[in-house]
């Protein structure tokens, strides 16, 4: 152990430079090059494939543990889908172009926040409503004063209207229990059948779209009506009083963090383009540019998205239901777009609010920057489903027109303090092609498969998580395979 301890404080750089073997590296038979990473005599040897939370969470722990470890990563930076841009503002302003929020039950994300000293902040609730062109307060919701203009709505709130039209159902899980076959018939259909089945009209079925843009980034007609009904009985799903938080100082500095405890075992720009495995043995063989690296080891855990991994060559293939879940596991489409003012005019005395819950095509438009010095401020627009993909359609020029608009028509002096606009568009994304996982229908039962370990290889990645689409989810995914891992690899 001792021995692999200090091999593994070499960097890449340095282990080159000591060997000079830098020119064959690339070429040569796959044990020189474990044995950069990996004793060549322990066979006790993870390689971690991805470097979002689930697997740096993985790595990170393993390696605590004492454990023989190596995480490729195909990006250049840690973090994934946790990607804080912070050089293309001005002031040095900053934006999440990617996950944002920690819940106060983000159990995981709130010990590692703990542990390494970072502060979550809570962020500000919605304060303004923009629906159907009319322009709301959330004051004049709450207090009854205002009506959403939306058909078959109750007063006195925005979020979880649905709920009036499933409750029978609800009553259901609560007398016959999660398991009866009647609620588990309930993931045959879609949460647009199950509504229109409680009588709701098609504006309910249309908010529910727009009220769940950011924890089901599709449409109602793809999602399980069982995982709605049975997430409405066990809390009271999002509403206006949820309190968000999230890192102070920006997100990205977890992943920095747990990258930075495990910098000399990470690889950056390198993929996974085929995996050979047994009982207790993995060749993994990644793409640095365009020259291929076999690397054997013990045990692999993959911990990239499933849109990624039905394209890699893994050999034997896995189990058919296993492969059946990669290749069918649902994901949504979520776009941000970060618009950076000279002045916060969302402060103004007229203004409709800082934090504005739309049914444009911007969905979710809020001050990014409450908690970042001023006067220029960024103002980050989160949209989903149907509406990301439309604008995902159009061109970068175009979707910035289109944003710019938007935002004209919610705060009509916008134009005049305009100065740009940045475009993350997940889907995209070469390496998650996706916003992330959602229940689709027929899908029951989808998780616990793609978490299960088959031979040698372990899962992780938010899609495998009981808490799935959120960082919390990837931690909790990267602490059960290290707990697998352990119980099945004593050190
Ligand atoms: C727009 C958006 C908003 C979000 N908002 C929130 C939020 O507010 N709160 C929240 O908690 N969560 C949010 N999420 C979800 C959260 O970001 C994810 O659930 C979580 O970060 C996923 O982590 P992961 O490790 O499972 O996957 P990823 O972060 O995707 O990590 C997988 C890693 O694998 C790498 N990889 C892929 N293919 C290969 C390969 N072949 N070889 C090597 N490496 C590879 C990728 O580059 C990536 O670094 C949001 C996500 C998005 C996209």
């Amino acid at each position: 152990m001792n021995l692999m301890k200090n091999q593994n404080q070499l960097t890449r750089r340095s282990f080159i430079k000591k060997t000079g073997v830098a020119a064959s590296l690339f070429s040569f038979s796959p044990l020189s090059i474990s044995s950069i990473f990996f004793n060549s005599t322990d066979d006790k040897r993870i390689i971690v494939i991805g470097a979002g939370l689930a697997g740096l969470s993985c790595a990170y722990e393993l390696d605590q543990a004492g454990y023989n470890v190596m995480l490729i990563e195909a990006r250049s930076r840690p973090g994934g889908r946790v990607s804080t841009y912070r050089d293309l503002f001005s002031d040095n302003l900053y934006s999440e172009m990617g996950a944002e929020y920690v819940d106060s039950s983000d159990k995981y994300v709130h010990e590692y926040c703990k542990k390494f000293n970072l502060k979550v902040l809570p962020a500000k609730q919605y304060d303004g409503v923009y629906l159907k062109g009319q322009r709301l307060t959330m004051e004049g919701l709450r207090s009854g004063r205002d009506s959403l203009p939306f058909k078959g709505t109750l007063k006195g709130k925005l979020f979880g209207q649905e709920v009036q039209y499933i409750k029978k159902w609800i009553d259901l899980v609560n007398l016959k229990g999660i398991s009866s076959p009647e609620v588990q018939g309930l993931d045959k259909i879609s949460v647009e059948e199950i509504l229109i089945k409680g009588g709701a009209p098609k504006d309910i079925i249309d908010l529910y779209a727009y009220a769940n843009a950011t924890e089901e980034t599709t449409v109602p007609s793809k999602m399980s009506a069982l995982d709605m009904v049975l997430s409405n009985t066990r809390t009271s799903g999002f509403s206006e009083n949820t309190v968000e938080g999230r890192i102070l100082g920006g997100n990205d500095q977890l992943p920095k963090i747990l990258a930075k405890k495990i910098e000399s075992k990470i690889m950056y720009n390198q993929s996974l383009c085929r995996l050979d495995y047994g009982s207790n043995s993995i060749i993994a063989t990644v793409k640095e540019n365009e020259k291929l690296i076999q690397i054997p080891a013990t045990k692999c855990v993959l911990a990239i998205p499933a849109t990624i991994l039905k394209n890699i060559n893994i050999n034997p293939g896995f189990s058919i239901e296993k492969t059946k879940c990669i290749n069918n596991q649902q994901y949504g489409h979520a776009m941000k777009i970060a618009m950076q003012y000279r002045q916060r005019f969302w402060n103004n005395k007229n203004s409709i609010g800082q934090r504005v819950f739309t049914d444009t095509p911007l969905r979710r438009v809020y001050d990014f920057s409450i908690d970042q010095p001023g006067p220029r401020g960024i103002l980050l627009s989160f949209t989903s489903g149907e509406d990301a993909i439309k604008l995902g359609r159009l061109d970068k020029n175009k979707r910035l027109e289109i944003a710019k608009n938007t935002c004209k028509n919610i705060w009509s002096e916008a134009p005049q303090y305009w100065e740009k606009g940045i475009i993350k568009y997940w889907n995209e994304d070469p390496w998650v092609k996706a916003s992330y996982s959602f229940a689709g229908v027929d899908q029951k039962g989808f998780r616990e498969i793609l978490a299960k370990t088959e031979e040698s290889v372990y899962f992780a990645g938010e899609h495998t998580a009981t808490q799935r689409a959120s960082m919390n989810g990837a931690i909790e995914s990267g602490l059960r395979v290290t707990e697998e891992l352990k119980r099945t690899m004593k050190i």
